[in-house]
């Protein structure tokens, strides 16, 4: 029997990323036999009556945290959000115009990728002030038109967050809004009032990698381009419960039970406001400090992805080292941006944040 109570260190990875210690205990204690089934989950037929309860549990879970409106589906794919980035436009686009708004570099890839198959339209960037400011939508150049809008509602690496979604309707623009939430889904709520469709790797705040969260309006199931692949057509796999092949079986269990966690957690409601507590402390700690900054404007600023840096970058070195010997791992900051990260997302608890605090605070000492 698995030690529960072993300590493990605390993990800021920006993903894969830690996972709650109690769903690891859980997934370990079920391996070799799920619920007296005598198999593990990895074992099991896709069509068992076994593995359907667990699909179905994870469909409603998800369905009842997020609060996903009916005329809504949860496909379970494949592929992560790079595919993601060609499956939209390949099922969204008609091939005509979209628009997109760039506010770092994952949503820089995605226009990127979506321009091999249908006019990619740069509505707005961030890019002159370094992707520290999120662009007032009153000035984008929006198309007539467009099939739809994309963004990206957290910027992983830069560490820029949507606190609010736009009202398009507002600006007189009707196409749909399609968001990538991989990293800060089911962080907070989300508006659905807004969003047409939304797509999330799983391995940032939902479970392994593997897995690919996309929800989607019912009525645009039924415009994919002809050359879009089968397992990649939203009504192929909706129509199919997301078996129109094997689907990743064993992710969509250990997520399932990421969902049951954060039920017990109170719901994505209570989550927000431990998302909140967890990134004031560190974002404080950080704006008060003599020898960390961070770029990002304050009212753009991520819940999930910290980005900082230290004013003495030859510390660098000397910071991570230390971090480790305090049992703070996968601190360095993507290669992109240099510097530090500190992803902290669901599963990291505040306690994990407090000894953070406590470790930059203590090399700080003496050295700024
Ligand atoms: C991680 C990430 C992706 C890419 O996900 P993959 O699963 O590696 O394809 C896309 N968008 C955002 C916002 C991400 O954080």
């Amino acid at each position: 029997m698995l030690r529960v109570t072993m300590k493990r260190p605390y993990n800021f990875s920006a993903g894969p990323a830690a996972m709650p210690q109690e769903v690891l205990t859980q997934a370990a204690g079920e391996m070799l036999d799920w619920h007296g089934s005598g198999m593990s989950v990895m074992e099991m037929s896709h069509r068992g009556k076994e593995f359907i309860s667990i699909y179905e549990q994870a469909q409603a879970d998800l369905r009842e945290l997020l609060a996903v409106p009916e005329q809504f589906r949860i496909l379970f794919m494949q592929g992560g959000g790079l595919a993601e980035n060609a499956i939209v436009p390949l099922n969204l686009s008609r091939a005509g115009t979209v628009d997109f708004v760039v506010t770092g570099s994952w949503s820089q890839k995605s226009l990127q990728e979506a321009a091999r198959y249908c006019t990619a339209n740069l509505a707005a960037s961030n890019q002159a002030d370094g992707h520290t400011t999120l662009p007032a939508p009153r000035n984008w150049r929006l198309s007539k038109d467009a099939s739809y809008l994309h963004l990206c509602s957290n910027e992983t690496i830069d560490g820029v967050e949507w606190q609010e979604l736009p009202d398009l309707k507002a600006i007189g623009y009707d196409s749909p809004l399609v968001v990538d939430c991989s990293s800060h889904v089911a962080s907070r709520p989300m508006d659905w009032s807004r969003i047409s469709a939304a797509f999330a790797g799983a391995q940032k705040n939902l479970g392994p990698a593997g897995l690919t969260l996309v929800i989607v309006r019912q009525d645009l199931l039924d415009r994919a381009l002809p050359i879009c692949p089968g397992a990649f057509n939203y009504k192929t796999v909706a129509d199919n419960q997301s078996m129109f092949n094997t689907p990743p079986t064993y992710a969509i269990y250990v997520a399932g039970l990421v969902f049951q966690w954060l039920k017990n957690q109170g719901g994505v409601a209570a989550m927000e406001q431990r998302n909140q507590a967890k990134a004031a402390l560190l974002y404080d700690t950080i704006d008060g400090s003599q020898l960390y900054y961070n770029k990002v404007a304050r009212d753009c600023r991520s819940r999930m992805n910290v980005p900082f840096f230290l004013r003495d970058e030859s510390l660098n070195e000397a910071f991570l080292s230390g971090a480790r010997e305090h049992g703070l791992m996968q601190l360095k900051g993507h290669k992109s941006v240099g510097g530090m990260r500190a992803s902290i997302y669901n599963a990291m608890p505040i306690e994990g944040v407090q000894a953070l605090v406590d470790y930059m605070l203590e090399f700080q000492q003496g050295r700024a």
